[in-house]
């Protein structure tokens, strides 16, 4: 049975799809983009995230436990080797504050199942379900495929959100097995895209394709990142796409923010957004207005 690697689970979401739903982040993504405020669902590999704040004065258990002699105490907080760590998790087992977290743990569908159905009551009074998200889930095809199948037999509601990177095969299989896809479209232009993401939008917008002329049931979701995809001709090419593609009418739009940066510290990574400004509430507005008048159904979301 193929294994998963996750870095979160998230209870009671209620912007990720119909209803109440149980968010899982899948650990690792194909694309780099600038406004990513997950950054610790990049790597397809487990981390470890320092909060110094939290560490207490007169305790080094973190040190002790390291059998990697990788954490030193500094001026009183914890510093890592990273080269020298293995992520193990032994020093983040140990820590009495919760200064250190390994980020991301392996899991079976079996093991994620039963986690899902903690929540089963609260998914079936509001009409939601279970949301796999990430980093990309995708990325882990067989695994997704797997837990996919053990909801519906379940009768679990499942979506999945996807930045739509990811071979042909992998996503028809996937979304024969899944009730709704959020689709992320960031930018139509494909200098653009690989500008601000890392990759072509070639592949994701062939994919979005493919589920249209199946009739999948799909909802659109646009990260409005002022400077990088709020003008008129990015979100109105992105309508007569959509348009040309006539199964798709619903849209969400998720005004960028900054709240990944402590994560970015925890993780000693640099974020590499200084230059974005989450949008005004009157541009997002004028956004939706337009999407609309182009006959969409259009929500805002977080
Ligand atoms: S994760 Fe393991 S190797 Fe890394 S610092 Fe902690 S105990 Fe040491
Ligand atoms: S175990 Fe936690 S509280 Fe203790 S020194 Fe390490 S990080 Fe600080």
């Amino acid at each position: 049975m193929p294994e998963g690697l996750i870095f979160d689970l998230k209870k009671y979401a209620i912007n990720d799809g119909p209803g109440i739903r149980t968010t899982v982040f899948f650990k690792g993504c194909p694309l780099r983009c600038r406004w990513c405020h997950n950054p610790e669902g990049q790597s397809f590999a487990p981390e470890i995230m320092i909060r110094p704040s939290r560490c207490l004065s007169d305790c080094s258990e973190c040190v002790a436990a390291c059998p990697e002699g990788a954490i030193v105490k500094t001026a009183g907080v914890p510093v890592l080797d990273r080269p020298r760590c293995n992520a193990c998790g032994k020093c983040a087992d140990v820590c009495p504050a919760q200064a250190i977290e390994r980020v991301g743990r392996r899991l079976s569908a079996a093991q994620l199942l039963r986690e899902i159905e903690k929540d089963r009551i609260f998914q079936e009074e509001s009409g939601g379900g279970v949301t796999f998200s990430g980093g990309e889930p995708l990325s882990q095809p067989d695994f997704l495929s797997e837990i996919l199948e053990q909801c519906r037999k379940k009768e679990i509601h499942t979506t999945v959100d996807t930045c739509g990177f990811a071979p042909a095969d992998v996503l028809e299989r996937i979304a024969e097995k899944t009730d709704l896809i959020l689709f992320d479209l960031k930018a139509i232009d494909e200098k653009k895209h690989i500008a601000f993401t890392g990759k072509s939008n070639r592949l994701i917008l062939e994919n979005l394709k493919r589920l249209a002329a199946k009739g999948k049931k799909v909802v659109v979701r646009i990260p409005i990142v002022p400077g990088v995809n709020d003008d008129e001709e990015n979100i109105l090419g992105t309508a007569e796409f959509l348009r040309s593609l006539g199964t798709i009418s619903e849209i969400s739009l998720l005004p960028y923010h900054k709240l990944g940066r402590d994560k970015y510290r925890g993780l000693e990574k640099k974020a590499d957004d200084d230059d974005f400004t989450p949008p005004s509430a009157e541009r997002l507005e004028r956004i939706k207005k337009d999407l609309e008048d182009c006959g969409f159904r259009v929500s805002l979301g977080e």
